[in-house]
């Protein structure tokens, strides 16, 4: 794990083996069309392995988990401002890439990868073992770092005017309610001893100070902040880690253009993923503040003339499958005399048995036939392009295709007519069933009940629709049918089961199974609404003269 690959000085065997390769790819393609694989011979050949460099290049930034405590506390390294951290971070990078844990984490990545990395995607990765702490410290924003705050109910004097006295120090005597003397038992009048004679005494609740201790701050003239925990500060805290951000670059610079366009087609991260190129990863090193992963491809490209009944066929082979690049279309003589076989199917049954075994002689019209006995005729392209590629030209896959479905159409058409009467008769069943037997009565009337009286008619309809979709689907059964027994065995595959087209007659069964239902219908003895809604419009055009 995460060692680097060793570089031998010569490419290995198989580099030069892929000239074999593809004629043998080509003489599978050609087989069983009328040609054997061992027609097909190298020539000539000649392989030049390149070599391809690459690299992956990580930069590691920083993300925060930012929290707050209050008061000052210790948390990492303590700073500014949050600028100021993501500065210090950010200048941890250059020395974090040459961590050895580092470096062994992200190669372990890349080891993940079925290409060592080589062409990977940009990709981000968290880096666990990197983790360090910031703080900045901060004023409090309530008492702006004082711990506490002037009390407001007192303005910071620490007392209140007292309430007793409305802050004059004095009260009414309770004893002589402020006259100054007292009524004695002979009727007159007496000084009042309590407040000598003046009628007031001093305030009880304030002592005569006019003001009383503030209820607030308890006389404090501050309140605590328990914002900050009472100390004036707030810590801001930040736990750092750094991720990784990947990326893979070739290095194309000194490529000539025809070795660039070969790499895009075979495409640069299959190069490894489709193991077109041998891949080394080189040892890693850093460079400013990335970590630079470098790569070596090895990719082997062959200019090869194949020999084919002594016809040259040059062509270009590319990567350590053999890939054909390049070559003319070997099988477009070779196959022409089955497609026209097809073209004369399609004109009529006429020879249909000889035309067909014409046809059949050739592996990729047997697979176009049984194709579209089965699925549609975009799936069969899709499937025999893909199948032989290069080796047919597209114009005459697409002149197969077409005559093959023609003459499917041609050779399936009495069983289809057979087909079609057959599903008319199980459809028209269908219909007596219906406007004969008391179930669509009951269907009328459910729906009347309902209120949807006018979705009568398009239950109606549903109906009619069921009887064609049968008729339609007994087309295509007998064809399908049919063109078992007409084509060889090894054509109809048992793991398809899809059916042919229906033709011309899947039309057709629009207005057979039509007339039947309107048949039905009209001769129902109970008559539906709209059946007679129409006798009623007819009798009266044919009741006025
Ligand atoms: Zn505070
Ligand atoms: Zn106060
Ligand atoms: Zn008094
Ligand atoms: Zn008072």
């Amino acid at each position: 794990m995460s060692e680097p690959d060793f570089v031998p000085e010569q490419p290995s065997e198989q580099h030069f083996q892929i000239s074999q390769k593809a004629a043998e790819t080509l003489g599978r393609l050609v087989d069983g069309n009328g040609l054997k694989a061992e027609q097909v011979r190298l020539a000539r050949h000649e392989t030049l392995v390149h070599q391809l460099p690459g690299a992956i290049f990580i930069e590691l930034k920083p993300d925060f988990v930012k929290g707050q405590l209050s008061g000052k506390r210790e948390h990492g390294k303590v700073l500014d401002s949050e600028a100021a951290v993501i500065a210090a971070a950010t200048a941890l990078a250059p020395e974090a890439v040459t961590d050895k844990n580092v470096q062994i984490e992200l190669l372990q990545v890349l080891d993940q990868d079925p290409g060592r990395g080589w062409g990977m995607k940009p990709f981000k990765h968290p880096l666990k073992v990197t983790q360090k702490q910031f703080c900045v410290v901060d004023r409090c924003s309530k008492c702006a770092g004082l711990a506490s705050y002037p009390c407001t109910t007192c303005s910071g004097t620490g007392g209140v005017g007292c309430v007793n006295c409305a802050s004059t120090g004095q009260a009414q005597c309770p004893a002589c309610y402020g006259n100054g003397r007292m009524q004695s038992q002979d009727g007159g009048y007496i000084p009042c001893q309590r407040c000598s004679s003046v009628g007031r005494i001093l305030c009880t609740a304030c002592n005569g100070v006019k003001s009383v201790k503030c209820g607030i701050c308890r006389g404090q003239t501050k309140i605590a902040c328990t914002e900050c925990d009472r100390s004036g500060f707030w810590t801001h805290t930040y736990d750092m880690t750094f991720h990784a951000e990947a990326k893979f670059e070739m290095d194309r610079e000194l490529m000539p253009k025809d070795l660039q366009e070969i790499i895009d087609r075979l495409g640069e991260r299959e190069l490894a993923t489709e193991e077109h190129a041998e891949i080394f990863r080189l040892n890693q090193n850093t460079e400013q503040k990335l970590l630079v992963v470098p790569f070596l491809a090895f990719l082997p490209i062959a200019n090869v003339e194949f020999s084919i009944e002594g016809k040259q066929y040059p062509s270009g082979v590319a990567g350590l499958t053999g890939k054909i690049m390049g070559i003319d279309p070997v099988l477009d003589p070779v196959i022409k005399p089955g497609i026209n076989a097809l073209f004369k199917l399609s004109k009529g049954p006429l020879a249909a048995e000889a035309l067909i075994a014409q046809a059949c002689k050739y592996r990729v019209l047997r697979q176009i036939l049984s194709g579209l006995s089965h699925h549609s005729k975009r799936q069969v392209y899709q499937t025999i392009t893909s199948e032989y590629p290069l080796v047919i030209s597209d114009k005459f896959i697409k002149a197969g295709i077409k005559y093959a479905g023609s003459a499917i159409l041609a050779i399936s058409k009495g069983p289809r007519i057979k087909g079609l009467i057959r599903g008319n008769i199980i459809a028209a069943g269908f219909y007596a069933g219906y406007y004969f037997s008391p179930a669509q009565m009951y269907n009328a009337a459910k729906i009347g009940a309902l209120g949807y009286a006018k979705f009568a008619f398009a239950a109606d309809i549903l109906v009619w629709l069921t009887g064609y979709f049968i008729t339609w689907m007994t087309v295509r059964y007998m064809a399908g049918g049919a063109l078992q027994k007409l084509l060889p065995g090894e054509v109809v595959n048992n793991t398809d089961r899809g059916l042919p087209p229906a033709g011309e007659q899947g039309t057709h069964a629009l207005g057979t199974t039509l007339v039947a239902w309107a048949l039905c219908a009209f001769f129902a003895f109970q008559k539906p609404a709209w059946v007679l809604t129409l006798l009623k419009m007819a009798g009266v055009t044919i009741g006025t003269p």
